[in-house]
């Protein structure tokens, strides 16, 4: 049996987390000093009695192969940094294989722009201390693991090995982020960095069964799903913060013949520059019936032969109103009365614009 003081984040940090786990397994203790920080550096903050319990088993009866391991909740933090040297924190929330790692440590396909890695896979996020020079509060975050840190890596084609799985599907494996070329310099401050944005995406090819998993959280979900939605709210009304803007992509649309429309990976950094300029203040986005997109000019497509601007914003009636309905259906079943009255309030909104439309 091994018992494993740990500390997800720098040690000391108000952004870490720390626990206690016990496991049977080698392996976990292995990868516990990878992913965490483990030994006695934390016992200050274990003594404050304010540390999750773990326990790591794997269950019996052994659960099916393909009925555990849903996607994780989870937000990379991104440094990007424009021509003129002018740096922002980006974080991202997508469920399990929707792009984070890719994202976080993506080489940009626009020249001069550069993006380091805060973590790829789990942050917290709280205000910093109020009224620092008049500032306001504003969200930091902090990679969870790291220092020695991970990033994890999905690998698509260890379940196909023939000439049967060899591996779960959803197994990763991990790397110490400190041999990552590409850390960003505070990766590692106990006190986080600044968020200016927060990225919300997953994974839509168009006329799929939708699987709704809110704020990437839904295997996450510890307590009514209702409050925690109601949560989000309360601190989006916390007074005199700066908040991050918020933005929502989908790498995954794909046109009529089965092509992603959008080329992704470093290109990916078009979107970034977009969002930089709208954290910037700039006065470059299409009002459509269902939100704010980029105006035509404001993003830059250049060398990019085949992709059409009108094919990255379609804003088709009958696709809303079948997403509106399908919302609906999704607040009522699993929220009801819970479901906070502004969330209700949005929705009633955006079927009114559909039909509109
Ligand atoms: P994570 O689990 O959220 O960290 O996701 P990964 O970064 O490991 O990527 C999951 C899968 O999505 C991999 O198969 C990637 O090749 C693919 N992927 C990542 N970014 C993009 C993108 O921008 N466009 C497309 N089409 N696929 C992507
Ligand atoms: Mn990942």
């Amino acid at each position: 049996m091994y018992i494993l003081p740990f500390s997800m984040g720098p040690v000391g940090s108000p952004l870490a987390k720390v626990g206690l786990q016990l496991t049977d397994s080698p392996y976990v203790a292995a990868s516990m000093r990878i992913m965490t920080r483990v030994g006695p550096q934390t016992f200050p903050a274990l003594a404050r009695d304010d540390f999750v319990r773990c326990l790591h088993s794997v269950g019996q009866p052994l659960p099916s192969l393909g009925g555990f391991g849903g996607p994780l909740p989870t937000l990379l933090i991104l440094g990007v940094t424009d021509p003129a040297g002018k740096k922002r924190y980006v974080a991202a929330a997508f469920p399990s294989a929707c792009g984070k790692t890719n994202l976080a440590m993506m080489t940009p396909a626009l020249p001069g722009w550069r993006v380091h890695c805060v973590g790829d896979d789990i942050a917290w996020m709280k205000f910093d201390a109020e009224g620092d020079g008049g500032r306001g509060p504003f969200p930091v975050g902090g990679a969870g693991p790291g220092g020695p840190g991970t990033l994890g890596f999905s690998w698509p084609w260890w379940p196909q090995c023939d000439p049967q799985p060899c591996a779960h599907p959803n197994s990763r494996f991990c790397a110490p982020a400190n041999q990552c070329p590409i850390m960003d310099p505070a990766w590692e401050d106990p006190e986080g960095v600044p968020i200016d944005a927060i990225i919300f995406g997953g994974r839509r090819p168009e006329g799929r069964r939708l699987m709704h998993d809110p704020f990437a959280m839904r295997p996450f979900f510890g307590y009514n799903a209702g409050q925690y939605l109601a949560h989000w709210l309360a601190v989006g009304e916390r007074e005199g913060a700066r908040l991050p803007r918020i933005f929502h992509v989908n790498w995954f649309l794909r046109d009529g013949a089965g092509r992603f429309v959008w080329p992704g990976f470093g290109h990916n950094a078009r979107v970034l520059a977009w969002i930089c300029s709208r954290v910037a203040g700039e006065d470059n986005a299409e009002t459509t019936p269902v939100g704010l997109v980029p105006r035509e000019d404001a993003l830059d497509l250049d060398g990019l032969p085949g992709v059409s601007y009108g094919d990255l914003f379609p804003v088709s009636r009958p696709f809303w109103e079948k997403e509106a309905r399908e919302l609906r259906r999704y607040y009522e079943e699993n929220f009801g009365e819970d479901l906070p009255k502004e969330v209700m309030g949005e929705l009633s909104a955006l079927e009114e614009r559909v039909k509109k439309m």
